[in-house]
């Protein structure tokens, strides 16, 4: 296959994966760390058909671990020889360590989202909107950490489903300023319309002192951001939780710290 010469590889595994940020972010950490050229990562398109084996093959040549993103996370946990908790319980992972051709699995979405919140944020209730794989990691955290856990979707059955696995009630017409946490974790605006228009939560609704996290993130800031802070609470962006999942997923393979302000930078200007 192609790439960079035998060395420590990691990767993304995607379909499609042109898109994502994390190989120029994990890159400027190798970098920043002197770790480069011994250590490489790289985006890599794999099908669906086909994981089970490229992960296979990886394991048992030079890859030291890898991240996988839609719609792997799933398949990911199923071909793994190991697995942590957090990947258990939420029933998907988003990074594999390769250790001795044995495959672990973890999942660092839901703890990353934990590491964006100030000490300070009262532990007491979150609202998560959304039901789908990104929606189960958060709601998984949040309650681990003590949240009172709220769940809206769209369909409604599926939130009831996550809510009776992962701990957490359904809530149909949540008043956004009741929450200490607000996380989109649904998809809506992705089709470039305005997501706020599609989620139960209008400008006007938030509060100073409660945080608001978008997982979603494009171009510019969302509309449910940009309303956020203008009712004065404090927003935080899909890029943040992207960087915070990779440092945890870089010091799993590396045993390293990366600086999160390398990576930031790195993810904000590609
Ligand atoms: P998913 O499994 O496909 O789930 C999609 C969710 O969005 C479902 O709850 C779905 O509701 C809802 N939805 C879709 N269109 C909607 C609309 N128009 N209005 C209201 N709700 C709508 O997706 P996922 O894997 O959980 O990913 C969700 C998002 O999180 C993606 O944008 C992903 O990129 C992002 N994410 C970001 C990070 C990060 O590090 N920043 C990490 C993980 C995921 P129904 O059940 O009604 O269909």
């Amino acid at each position: 296959s192609t790439g960079p010469p035998a060395g420590k590889r990691l990767a993304v595994l995607g379909f499609p994966v042109s898109h994502s940020r994390s190989p120029v972010m994990q890159t400027a950490a190798l970098n920043d760390l002197g770790m480069t050229p011994e250590w490489s990562y790289e985006a890599i398109e794999v099908a669906p058909d086909d994981f089970a084996a490229r992960v296979a093959e990886m394991a048992a040549g030079d890859f030291v671990g890898v991240n996988v993103t839609v719609p792997h996370k799933e398949a990911a946990l199923r071909v793994s020889d190991t697995a942590g908790p957090a990947a258990v319980q939420i029933g998907a992972a988003n990074t594999l360590i390769f250790e001795g051709g044995s495959v672990r699995a973890e999942n660092t979405d839901g703890p990353g989202v934990l590491d964006s919140l100030p000490d300070e944020l009262p532990r007491n209730r979150a609202l998560v909107l959304g039901a789908g794989g990104a929606a189960r990691a958060v709601v998984w955290a949040l309650a681990g950490d003590g949240f009172a856990v709220d769940v809206w979707n769209r369909t409604t059955a599926r939130a009831t489903a996550l809510a009776d696995e992962l701990g957490g009630e359904v809530v149909i017409s949540p008043k956004a300023a009741e929450y200490d946490l607000v996380v989109n974790a649904s998809t809506a605006g992705l089709g470039g319309e305005d997501a706020i228009g599609s989620l139960p939560v209008d400008p006007g609704d938030f509060r100073q002192g409660q945080i608001v996290i978008d997982l979603v993130y494009g171009t510019g800031p969302s509309g449910l951001l940009e309303a956020a802070r203008r009712d004065g609470a404090d927003a935080v962006d899909g890029l943040e939780i992207l960087v915070r999942q990779g440092a945890r997923s870089f010091l799993m393979w590396t045993g390293r710290e990366p600086s999160l302000e390398v990576m930031r930078s790195a993810a904000r200007t590609s």
